[in-house]
């Protein structure tokens, strides 16, 4: 397998500030694409060994809270045998971490009906996967605030809750950050209760801002949720209409 790129500081592609993976090779060929010359399964550098050694050591600050896997496409088969190591790995040194993977693949039919009943491989890897974004970029489905997805069509999956019972069991907006066992929320104003560090449904001291108003995290998790749902309505609308 060869790699785009790894980022040492990421805090677009999951909950926190995390180190990155861009690996090489894809076929999905998404219109909108931003990592085209990743399409390309010799583009960029060797991943070995010395990779995985380099993430792991990228990876242990207290800061960082996890490893994220995003493409090219991770889940090409060439392309998961090689990641199988590093998942591994990074579990193994950090299981409090957590690890995302995007894919363009539907994880209900390609990933759970066909690479997880087939491959050793793909359930050695989903076994250290926490959260999977997965469907292919719809550039006619996007919105420019969506949070950890680039369209609207996309879905944030719970890994192990999916494979403990064998269906899809979908995020709900700000789920993902009661995965932090020590979450790294940027919040805009700090914890009333300084010993706190759980952001739970209860606790409304902790705030973000939502549009320049400063409202409770879990408040505006619900607002989030449905702007998000209200901009998806709008846009299948149009395409309905069209
Ligand atoms: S699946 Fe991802 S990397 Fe592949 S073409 Fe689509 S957006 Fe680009």
């Amino acid at each position: 397998m060869n790699y785009a790129d790894i980022k040492t500081i990421d805090i677009q592609d999951g909950t926190g500030v995390r180190v990155s993976i861009y690996v090489s090779g894809c076929h999905f060929h998404c219109k909108g694409c931003h990592n085209k010359e990743a399409w390309d399964f010799n583009y960029g550098k060797k991943f070995e060994d010395s990779t995985i050694d380099y993430i792991i050591d990228l990876m242990n600050h207290d800061y960082i809270a996890g490893l994220s896997i995003l493409g090219g496409e991770p889940l090409e088969p060439v392309n998961q045998q090689s990641l199988v190591k590093l998942v591994q790995k990074v579990k193994e040194k950090y299981p409090n971490k957590t690890i995302w993977c995007y894919t363009g693949y539907d994880f209900e039919k390609d990933v759970l009906g066909d690479m997880f009943k087939k491959y050793s491989y793909t359930r050695n890897f989903l076994k250290n996967i926490d959260i999977m974004v997965d469907g292919e970029f719809v550039e006619e489905k996007t919105m420019v605030n969506l949070k950890f997805r680039g369209s609207t069509n996309q879905k944030k999956i719970d890994v192990q809750a999916s494979l403990k019972c064998g269906e899809v069991v979908q995020l709900k907006f700000g789920d993902e950050y009661r995965y932090e066992k020590k979450p790294k929320v940027m919040f805009f104003k700090e914890f009333d209760d300084k010993d706190s560090n759980e952001v739970n449904e209860e606790n409304t001291n902790i705030a973000v801002s939502v549009d320049d108003e400063v409202v409770p995290i879990k408040q505006s998790f619900e607002i989030r949720e449905v702007e998000e749902k209200i901009a998806a309505e709008g846009i299948n609308k149009e395409k309905s209409n069209v």
